[in-house]
């Protein structure tokens, strides 16, 4: 009995390190929201139960919070966004919530107007402003508030990626961030490099931001460049974080999510790597393999960072990939009997499946999502290109008699043979038990395209008769599809725990 136990508890402790370790790799997890008040609410919740100083910038008006985020770290001060006239709702009761007692308030009244931090005082919050004739006296201003230091950063002030992808390192360290023009340092940030005896520059981006001459023209200058905006964050990433397993993704496109992120950034020692919304640049891919990283917070909602993003980044991290294709669609019903439609039933499942897996933090693409028609080409393209672990293709079974009945998985041995047999075997063996069907078996001699041209693991699965009447009830019970679902749930982790 206790040797019994001893040896279960020793399975159990393997299967939790197995999984853990599964779930590490790849794992991403996004701060969404509505808007950008929404996420950079949804950042300071992620980050602090309670604050209690709150940075608050325009919600627009990026030049004046460029070089906000090393003095939010300084307060462990979570950075919201607020309109130019009104405190926005969303921000007011992230205050509240925070149980905030000042407000740093980042920008002239003409960016944050007077009649905002009267709001805020009726908070019972105190509150200060900094602000300044420019943008450029403004991050003079921030780092007077920060402190003296020997060692500063210099970034580009008319644009916003450079000087947010280094805002976690030079916070974590207490250096300013200046700003300055591309081919003239403004007089009152020299001025102050001047009188602080600063003794190292960083410079942040390529020629192109921050040009020789203002290089030429400070103390001990090392630049970080990078020939675009994704490189420079991918630059900065590799010098500083290459010890870190993990990364916050923003948009590089627009700078609010990448602005409240950058101080969770900062506090929780990770770089800020930039994406446009629907592919990750080159330079951002290296910079994941290159260093390792394996898990991502992703900041904002999809129309920021896609969920097709979100998905190359699993496969990056070295997170299970899976793509589904629920069969036929659009013009192409598949087959059908006593009201029910294959193209339909299919879909279903497929994303009553999806929704397994993503909760279960596995990445899932789609063939299709709606009544529409890929072509078998274009399935095994999705397939081919995905980089994915495994293709589920979904359908239901019709023969021209009424009385054949069960369950079927097809795989063939084209491609990926082993690991297609077994990924069919594990699934099948799942729906039969889960749905108590006839079990027809694997079968690996037929030679269906999506099964024997995906070079993937690949299977097609054949969950019951439509044409049989029993069964074509059954399947039109949503508690039968989602048994069938977590069946082939079950079945993927399991050939997966198997590999
Ligand atoms: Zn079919």
């Amino acid at each position: 009995m206790k040797k019994f136990f001893v040896g279960s508890l020793f399975v159990i402790i393997l299967y939790f390190m197995l999984f853990n370790q599964a779930s590490a790799e790849g794992y991403t997890s996004r701060i969404g929201g509505e808007d950008r008040f929404d996420v950079a609410a949804n950042v300071a919740k992620s980050g602090w139960s309670s604050a209690n100083t709150v940075i608050i910038a325009n919600y627009k008006a990026y030049a004046d919070a460029l070089a906000a985020a090393p003095l939010a770290y300084k307060y462990d001060a979570p950075i919201l966004l607020t309109q130019p006239n009104v405190l926005t709702s969303t921000t007011k009761n992230e205050i509240v919530r925070l149980n905030a007692k000042s407000v740093i308030v980042v920008g002239g009244s003409g960016s944050v107007s007077d009649q905002v931090v009267s709001q805020l005082k009726s908070l019972g919050v105190s509150v200060e402003r900094i602000s300044g004739n420019n943008r450029f006296e403004v991050a003079n201003n921030i780092a007077m508030k920060i402190g003296k230091s020997s060692k500063v950063v210099l970034a580009y002030g008319l644009n916003f990626p450079d000087a947010l992808a280094i805002a976690p390192y030079a916070a974590r360290n207490g250096f300013p961030i200046l700003l300055t023009n591309n081919d003239a340092i403004p007089q009152s940030t020299k001025n102050l490099v001047h009188n602080w005896n600063v003794s190292q520059t960083i410079i942040v981006g390529g020629e192109g931001s921050v040009s020789k001459n203002v290089f030429n023209s400070v103390p001990n200058p090392h630049r970080i460049g990078g020939k675009n905006r994704f490189e420079v964050a991918a630059n900065i990433a590799s010098k500083y974080f290459s010890t870190q397993s993990e990364s916050i993704v923003a948009t590089g496109m627009t700078f609010a999510d990448a602005l409240t992120g950058s101080v969770l950034a900062a506090k929780t020692n990770k770089p800020i790597l930039l994406t446009s919304s629907t592919s990750i640049p080159n330079e951002t891919k290296n910079a994941i393999m290159n260093n390792g990283f394996e898990s991502f917070t992703i900041l904002g909602g999809i129309g920021s960072v896609s969920t097709g993003v979100a998905n190359d980044l699993k496969v990056l991290g070295g997170g299970l990939v899976i793509v589904i294709d629920p069969g036929h669609g659009g013009s192409d019903p598949g087959a059908s009997g006593y009201g029910e439609v294959e193209k339909e039933l299919v879909l279903d499942i497929s994303k009553r499946l999806e929704k397994r897996l993503v909760n279960s933090n596995y990445g899932v693409l789609m063939t299709r999502t709606d009544d529409t028609y890929p072509t078998l080409d274009e399935r095994v393209k999705l397939a081919n290109e995905s980089g994915a672990n495994a293709f589920v293709s979904i359908h239901v079974n019709a023969f021209t008699s009424s009385s054949a009945h069960g369950t079927e998985t097809f795989w063939n041995a084209t491609n990926a043979s082993s690991d297609s047999k077994l990924l069919a075997e594990e699934i099948q063996k799942q729906l039969v038990a889960a749905l108590g069907t006839y079990n027809r078996g694997v079968n690996g001699k037929q030679g269906f395209k999506v099964i024997k041209d995906t070079e993937i693991p690949s299977v097609l699965v054949e969950v019951a008769f439509v044409s049989n009447p029993n069964e074509a009830q059954l399947l039109s019970d949503p508690a039968f599809r989602q048994k069938a679902a977590d069946a082939i749930y079950n079945g993927i982790i399991n050939y997966f725990n198997k590999q």
